[in-house]
């Protein structure tokens, strides 16, 4: 009988356990080892370049990466965990048509990832907007450009302040790159827009701490800001949201400004679902794993990513921080783990040393640090973040329709068509009179 290892969410921790466990075990395994993927998407979203989709400079399906097309020896089962059995060995799922369904396994891996942090700012449920999901980038775009339209067919200057104002909250990477990436965009495409143009456009970007990036070298953060802020930006630090309408936003500091742009990115919580596992948890929600990203009390069952605080012994044992680079490396150690609890190779605990940060801040900018000490901006540190995801992006089919997006957008300006009904069918007009049928009619 098979040893049944599933996988729980399609992202960059579980997609890299599920690519070293095919490694790992190779031909000779797979009659004896069954791997399957969970997960709510057929695909993997690389998120780093979320920013340059919303931006336009990348087509939005060439950052994703279909799950199919690179993991050939796991079952893709499409669904959502909902929970454990840990004595029956069995994981509940709902699958897409909400019907519940149960799966065995020898040994679980937990990576669902993250959510969108929210707190109790009156309004945020009803006027903010997140980006974290692809279906978050395309709307941005196609709402920054109907603003920019819209401001074409109205005089009144407190409307245009409106229209023309754009406030993202929370200085994380989500946030500053796509702050950076759509500011770019709408600076490009002024040309376009005369009256928005005459008006002027307002970026503004709201961190409630003391700095920006928590997660990278805090002098690249430093370095990031001073040229948002050579570009116009308005950078407040130590300043939060305190409520937010369908035409303003309200800060801390009390200053009220007219927009119906308020992006929401402070930060991300682990997923939710892990509420419901019965496992250990830590102060933020994390569940509790050891070096080897064992949960403790059940040595079948591993978690890693943003839904884990998984030490890290390079950075004196503390959780490593909710990021890509670490996600992709704690997979990869963690399927090795697995598959070594199955006879195949030895485990080893995750340690990982960044070798290098990109800041990506819109078309040829982007600001970059490498091993710790040179710091590089503009077209060269865009370039170097380029061959960077390059490297990175699953699958080579990806890689070269990214390439090609990148190289097709050198000569020409952005593309500025609003294609917001994309995906939104207009519904049959069953109260319009027909008309007879002609039979000649093909
Ligand atoms: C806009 C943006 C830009 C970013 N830029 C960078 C960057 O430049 N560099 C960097 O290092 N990091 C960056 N990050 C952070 C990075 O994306 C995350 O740290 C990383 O994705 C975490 O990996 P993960 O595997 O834990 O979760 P994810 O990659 O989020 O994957 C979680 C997966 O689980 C699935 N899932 C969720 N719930 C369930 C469930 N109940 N059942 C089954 N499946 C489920 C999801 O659909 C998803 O496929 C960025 C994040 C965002 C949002």
């Amino acid at each position: 009988m098979a040893w049944n290892v599933v996988i729980v969410g399609g992202g960059f921790g579980g997609f890299s356990a599920a690519r070293e466990l095919e490694r790992r075990i190779g031909r000779r395994g797979r009659d004896a080892i069954k791997l399957t993927l969970v997960s709510e998407q057929n695909f993997l979203l690389y998120t780093p370049l979320l920013p340059e989709a919303a931006a336009g400079t990348l087509e939005p399906r060439h950052v994703v990466t279909p799950l199919r097309e690179t993991l050939r020896h796991t079952n893709l089962q499409l669904g959502s965990l909902t929970g454990i059995d840990s004595e029956r060995s069995v994981v509940s799922i709902r699958n897409p048509e909400g019907d519940p369904q149960e799966l065995r396994f020898d040994r679980l891996v937990l990576a669902p990832g993250s959510v969108s942090r929210t707190l109790p700012v009156p309004g945020l449920a009803e006027h903010g907007v997140a980006f974290k999901s692809l279906a978050d980038a395309i709307w941005l775009r196609n709402h920054v450009i109907r603003s920019l339209e819209l401001a074409e067919t109205v005089s009144d200057r407190q409307r245009l302040d409106e229209l023309l104002s754009f406030v993202f909250v929370g200085g994380g990477y989500a946030g500053l790159e796509a702050l950076a990436e759509l500011q770019d965009f709408a600076t490009d495409a002024l040309s376009m827009y005369p009256a928005a143009r005459a008006h002027g456009m307002r970026w503004m970007l709201v961190e409630a701490g003391a700095r920006v990036l928590s997660e990278i070298d805090e002098r690249l953060a430093a370095y990031a800001v001073g040229e948002l802020v050579k570009r116009g930006i308005d950078v407040r630090l130590n300043t939060t949201l305190a409520a937010i309408g369908s035409d303003f936003a309200e800060l801390s500091t009390g200053e009220r400004i007219d927009t119906r742009t308020v992006v929401w990115t402070a930060g991300v919580t682990p997923n939710p679902v892990v509420r419901e596992l019965g496992l250990p948890l830590d102060e933020r929600g994390r569940i509790v794993v050891d070096e080897r990203m064992q949960v403790a009390g059940d040595e079948r069952v591993w978690a890693l990513g943003d839904a884990a605080a998984v030490p890290n012994p390079t950075d004196e044992g503390r959780p490593s921080p909710p990021t890509a680079q670490h996600a992709i490396r704690q997979g990869r150690t963690a399927g090795g783990n697995v598959a070594a609890s199955l006879g195949h190779g030895r485990a080893r605990v995750f340690a990982y040393r960044s070798r290098g940060s990109f800041v990506n801040l819109g078309r040829y900018q982007a600001v970059a640090m490498i091993g710790g000490r040179v710091k590089l901006r503009g077209a060269l540190a865009w370039w170097l973040a380029r061959t960077y995801h390059m490297s990175q992006i699953p699958g080579l089919r990806r890689k070269v329709r990214a390439v090609v997006d990148w190289t097709v957008s050198l000569p020409f300006s952005r593309d500025i068509a609003e294609v917001g009904s994309i995906g939104h069918p207009r519904r049959l007009d069953a109260s319009l009179p027909a008309t007879e049928h002609d039979p000649r009619a093909v």
